[in-house]
């Protein structure tokens, strides 16, 4: 079907790869060299290139080709993770790979004059509001930055030393310290996120670094009260018959959206690195390889996630097993000149199926 099969049963993590198509730089440069990778959508395959002669091939839940459409992307990965937030669960979407290949195309596109090009967090937020209604229901956000182990609100960059707080009884992960806003329509949505990014740039500009060395989080919290019911069962004859009626009480549905935009996975060249950047490059490396090992214990069906080696894995914990669903979408660059990064953020997905 459309979207991956089993993408609502719990636990396990779907993971989808999307190959953004060559760069005009690439088309030029590497005119006379083929793509490192090659796509078998319908078989849900990519062949990653050895050499001349010889490749490996990998399954994914989904494999979403240069020509996949933002749309496509969505419905294939996210749309089946905000369904079931609406239906009370905590859903998270996560993009991984090499800074360049698409993470922010995919999720953080606003899509203002070209609507067709709306990415992962715009159209998940449309459906959200499609969904609720305004007397009875609320959905409100926090957008957060971590970088090297703290946390910072974007929608309040002064606010730059947020701790994650666990409810021990529940498992329940938040961060009170963030600024939550209620959205009431998608054009206050968009602004949002476009003051969250515009504050990401400047604290990045004055810590001077890249945005692509931080992750950036969105949490978007749904609360629908579900309808209590006056259903009349149907009686002997089929006619509804008031003698036969249910009555089931209100409930309140509490579930949390995370998207997060995570740090860029390439090897940092440590040997020409000064200043911070040998730190940056081990705090990324700390929390990407922390998150690695809680998505393979999870594939893995074990009993024990490690969640506590890192503040990016502590604070989706409950994005963990459960009944929360998690999808991965993997980014990567069809040149061959990033081949050994290609392999290796093929490689990070593949552990965590
Ligand atoms: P990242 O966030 O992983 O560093 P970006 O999302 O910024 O990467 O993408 C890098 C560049 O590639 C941008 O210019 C973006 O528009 C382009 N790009 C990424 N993915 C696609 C895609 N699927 N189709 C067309 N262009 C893309
Ligand atoms: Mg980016």
């Amino acid at each position: 079907g459309a979207v991956m099969d089993d993408a609502k049963v719990p636990g396990r993590v779907r993971v989808a790869v999307r190959m953004r198509p060559r760069n005009a730089e690439e088309l030029v440069a590497d005119a006379d060299f083929a793509d490192c990778v090659e796509l078998q959508p319908e078989l849900k395959r990519l062949k990653l290139r050895k050499n001349n002669w010889d490749s490996d091939t990998y399954e994914f839940d989904e494999v979403l080709t240069e020509f996949a459409s933002q749309k496509r992307v969505y419905e294939v990965v996210a749309k089946p993770v905000v369904e079931s937030v609406l239906e009370g669960y905590n859903g998270t979407v996560m993009a991984y790979g090499q800074t360049g290949t698409g993470k922010t195309f995919t999720l953080g596109l606003l899509g203002e004059e070209d609507t067709a090009s709306r990415g992962i967090m715009v159209r998940s937020m449309e459906d959200i509001l499609a969904d609720i209604s305004p007397e009875t229901d609320s959905v409100s956000v926090s957008y957060l930055q971590l970088y090297m182990e703290t946390i910072q609100d974007l929608l309040d960059p002064a606010n730059d030393n947020i701790s994650i707080v666990e409810d021990p009884r529940t498992g329940d992960v938040s961060v009170p310290g963030a600024i939550v806003v209620k959205i009431r329509d998608q054009k206050s949505f968009v602004e949002l996120l476009r003051l969250g990014e515009a504050h990401r740039f400047a604290a990045n500009t004055k810590l001077n670094t890249e945005s692509s060395r931080s992750h950036a989080i969105l949490m978007v919290h749904v609360k629908k009260t579900v309808k209590g019911t006056e259903a009349a069962l149907p009686s002997e004859n089929g006619n509804a018959s008031l003698l036969g009626k249910t009555i089931r009480p209100s409930i309140v549905r509490k579930a949390k959206l995370v998207l997060v935009d995570l740090a860029g996975s390439e090897r940092i060249d440590k040997s020409g690195s000064e200043g911070h950047t040998l730190e940056e490059a081990k705090s990324i490396n700390l929390s990407l390889s922390a998150l690695g090992k809680c998505i393979n214990a999870l594939a893995e069906n074990s009993a024990h996630v490690p969640v506590r080696d890192s503040k990016l894995t502590r604070l989706l914990r409950d994005s963990f097993g459960g009944t929360a669903r998690t999808s991965l979408i993997v980014t990567i660059g069809p040149s061959p000149r990033h081949r050994g990064e290609t392999a290796s953020t093929i490689m990070f997905g593949q552990r965590a199926m």
